[in-house]
């Protein structure tokens, strides 16, 4: 985990009041990481220079993915131009794009063997493009180095900069994420830097830009947010035309972040999957530890097998 202290990882959190960490319930336990495989994903990303968001956001399911040599990268440094409320991301002047970064990325790919994979981001928020043209390039060279790889990219809004979303749509990746991450009620204290509208609207533009794309997004619950809110924000990224949606539990990183109103159950969560499905998505993952990129890769293998079942039935 990074070494850098909490005061300097997030200087804008410092005044907040604390908000004391719940304790978790038993459905959210996991068990801490100490398999071989664990260590050499680690090695390998250590080694290449590389950052994770399962390492920067202290996903509790580091155990599970990294024995799987699953691990999502994070591009275009540590530190993120925006400060949402329920990120451990640390926030702050990033350093300039590492040129080096995008074979860099492609390298640990190859040498992972992966047959999916999730590459993030932090906001850039500094850049011209948004960091647009650095996860093009990332696509590139990963398409170059392991052309046998399915690759997913799970993005920021670009600050809706013009031809950002073209130029990332063009490199076309096979999955195209954009967390919607919480329902508009709550973007004024969990979101602040983002529009609700910016987000649907971009996730619609990449599905008309290129139709063969999936696009996929998730919100996080248990931030104080009502159901017919949620169901809302499902009809909503229907509109927009989303083939997959995932949904789980906020766990709040540190006393400074934004507390977690309550712990939503595992039958809700199951309840959610049923009215996500009613609303025609083509995939749904809904559990108190679902994350955007947790089974990313079984996950696309059942998107595929969805789109084709449902292209046979429209074909009649
Ligand atoms: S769920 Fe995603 S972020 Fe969390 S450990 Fe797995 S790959 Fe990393």
């Amino acid at each position: 985990m990074t070494s850098v202290p909490e005061r300097l990882r997030h200087p804008e959190k410092r005044n907040n009041p604390d908000n004391p960490i719940q304790r978790k319930p038993d459905w959210i336990r996991v068990k801490a990481p100490t398999s071989k495989q664990y260590s050499e994903t680690r090695d390998i990303v250590r080694e290449n220079g590389l950052h994770t968001v399962c390492e920067e956001a202290g996903c509790p399911n580091i155990g599970e993915c990294w024995a799987k040599k699953h691990a999502t990268f994070m591009i275009m440094g540590d530190t993120c131009t925006r400060a949402c409320a329920f990120c451990n991301v640390a926030t702050g002047q990033p350093n300039p794009l590492d040129p080096m970064e995008p074979v860099n990325v492609a390298a640990a790919v190859a040498k992972l063997g992966l047959e999916h994979v999730v590459i993030t981001s932090v906001d850039r928020d500094d850049l011209a493009d948004g960091g647009a043209e650095h996860f093009a390039q990332v696509i590139g060279y990963i398409r170059e180095m392991s052309p046998g790889t399915t690759i997913e990219i799970l993005t920021p809004d670009f600050m809706n900069k013009d031809g950002a979303i073209e130029t990332v749509v063009e490199a076309r990746p096979d999955v195209f994420n954009h967390n919607i991450e919480t329902v508009p009620r709550l973007y004024p204290t969990i979101r602040p830097g983002a529009r609700y509208f910016t987000s649907l609207e971009l996730l619609s533009r990449v599905k008309k830009l290129d139709p063969t794309l999936f696009t996929k997004s998730g919100l996080m619950v248990g931030l104080g947010e009502e159901k017919q809110e949620v169901a809302q924000v499902m009809d909503d990224l229907r509109a927009a035309d989303v083939d997959f949606i995932t949904i789980g539990q906020y766990l709040q990183p540190t006393p400074k972040h934004a507390a977690i109103d309550r712990f939503v159950t595992p039958d809700e969560f199951d309840s959610y999957a049923t009215l996500a499905r009613g609303k025609g998505f083509l995939m749904v993952a809904s559990s108190p530890l679902t994350r955007s990129s947790y089974h990313a890769g079984d996950d696309f293998r059942r998107l595929r097998e969805a789109r084709a079942v449902q292209s046979a039935v429209s074909a009649g």
